[in-house]
């Protein structure tokens, strides 16, 4: 008899499981809380081709684009900004995200994936150890397995009993607080010498700005960890707009707030009978938070070892290699970055120009730092003298240099935890595991 898959919330990761479960033979339901064809934000993603590519999934042609070249700067200098990928001849997709909705839920829908939307998900059922189910405002459901796909607050993770040891809320310094509107383009502005331009925001009130300007509007993007209110927000599109004068002030669409988790993954991802995926086992890039192309990779992942649990058993020893698997594939490299981006508070507007003015960091530095190798290939891509030269640098500044010792020495600690990350699954070795990286991540917090 086929075994019965819940996914919870329709997020990227759970359509690309269910749509390979179902191809399968797999009978696969996914509960969401919007409405049929109303899903998804009124904005463009970027994502890397490999996240189509490692997932399986062909890759839309009318949204595979060159990529445009990204200019880094702060906000309120003259230096000159840092470009990263300026080469031209890399790809990426940019797709409007109801349009990627449209065409994930199509591709999972010739599988045989069923959808039901309208449907709020209240809360896990739990009988005995094993997630059996979900309470929904439509009734109750059950399941051999349920795959949460319900975002960074899934009611479903965050009312798991504690003995999974699952993270069930993600701390204040883990999320970070976005507003994103299109707005007009003045015609009769100067175009502006960077399409695509990210203004870093060091110190307490720490995020990230960006203007990212297209021939008929522009892009604008506000990203806080402190909370974003309506002045905070006024306050920076007027600073943008001094810096921008092509940013003009009528609103095409959008306007709404959401959060993104920008930390380290789920140190669990599995229970008896549960599986978190995408947003939901924060499994975004903790610097930039894009999270859709991981959370495909994801999805094929945990696909994959539902298919080869063939007495469907669906417990935490069986779902266990799918979360091995994933932080061999992507985990490991975005903790290392989720360590990096506790720079961010400490980091102060004169470091950042000592950075940028110095040459400490370079565009052929972001050019790396953005694939998926990061910082291990900037730093074994360094010959001696560029080495020297850094070096130097660095010991010319107390402050700089303390905080990349500091994060060096965080990075080396980081791989001794993840050392009792044991391919093996014994409860108690996953619990020590979920301890060290746990305490580890607290413990270096700013
Ligand atoms: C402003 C902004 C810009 C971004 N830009 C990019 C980008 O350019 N590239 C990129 O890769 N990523 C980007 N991201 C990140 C990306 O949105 C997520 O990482 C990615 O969507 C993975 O999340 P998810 O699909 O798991 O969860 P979500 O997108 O949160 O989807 C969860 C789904 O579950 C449903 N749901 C939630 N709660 C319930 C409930 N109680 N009952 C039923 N259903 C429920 C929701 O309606 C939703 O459909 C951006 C995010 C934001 C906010």
């Amino acid at each position: 008899m086929s075994k019965n898959i819940i996914v919870a919330g329709a997020g990227h990761g759970g359509i690309v499981a269910g749509y390979y479960l179902a191809q399968n033979g797999y009978n696969v339901t996914v509960y969401e809380k919007g409405k049929k064809n109303r899903l998804g934000y009124p904005q463009v993603d970027a994502i890397h081709l490999d996240g189509f590519e490692e997932a399986g999934i062909p890759v839309p042609e009318d949204y595979k684009v060159k990529r445009t070249p990204i200019a880094f700067c702060v906000l309120g200098t003259d230096l000159p900004p840092l470009v990263q990928g300026d080469s031209g001849d890399t790809y990426n997709v940019e797709i409007d995200r109801k349009a990627l909705y449209k065409y994930l839920i199509g591709m999972a829908e010739d599988a045989g994936v069923k959808f039901v939307y309208d449907c709020e998900i209240v809360a896990p059922i739990v009988l005995g150890s094993r997630v059996a189910g979900i309470k929904t405002s439509k009734g109750d459901f059950y399941a051999d397995l349920v795959i949460d796909a319900c975002g960074l607050y899934s009611p479903v993770r965050s009312q798991l009993p504690e003995f999974m040891n699952i993270t069930r809320q993600p701390g204040p310094f883990d999320v970070l607080h976005t507003y994103r509107a299109y707005f007009s383009r003045l015609k009769n502005a100067p175009e502006p010498e960077h399409k695509y331009l990210i203004s870093l925001m060091p110190g307490e009130n720490c995020g990230l700005l960006w203007v990212i300007t297209y021939d008929d509007y522009i892009d604008v993007f506000v990203g806080s960890f402190c909370d974003l209110t309506q002045d905070y927000i006024d306050h920076k599109l007027s600073l943008l707009r001094e810096a921008n004068p092509h940013l003009g002030k009528k609103m095409i669409k959008g306007g709404g707030i959401v959060d993104i988790p920008i930390r380290q993954p789920l140190s669990i991802m599995v229970a008896d009978g549960y599986a978190a995926i995408g947003d939901a086992a924060f499994m975004t890039i903790p610097i930039k938070g894009s999270g859709i192309g991981y959370s495909m990779r994801a999805g094929k992942m945990l696909a994959e070892c539902v298919m080869e649990d063939e007495n469907g058993l669906y417990n935490e020893e069986t779902l266990w290699k799918y979360q091995i698997e994933y932080f061999d594939e992507v985990g490991s490299t975005s903790a290392v970055l989720a360590i990096i981006k506790n720079l961010f508070p400490v980091i102060t507007q004169e470091d950042l120009i000592y950075f940028f003015g110095e040459g400490l960091v370079t565009s052929d530095d972001l050019e790396k730092f953005g694939s998926e190798a990061g910082l291990a290939k900037i730093i074994s891509s360094l010959r001696p003298g560029e080495l020297r030269d850094k070096a130097k640098k660095l010991i010319g500044n107390q402050n700089v240099r303390r905080m990349l010792t500091g994060t060096a020495k965080n990075i080396a600690m980081y791989k001794i935890v993840e050392q009792s990350l044991k391919e093996n699954f014994s409860r108690a070795a996953a619990k020590k595991w979920a301890d060290a990286y746990d305490n580890f991540f607290e413990s270096i917090k700013e």
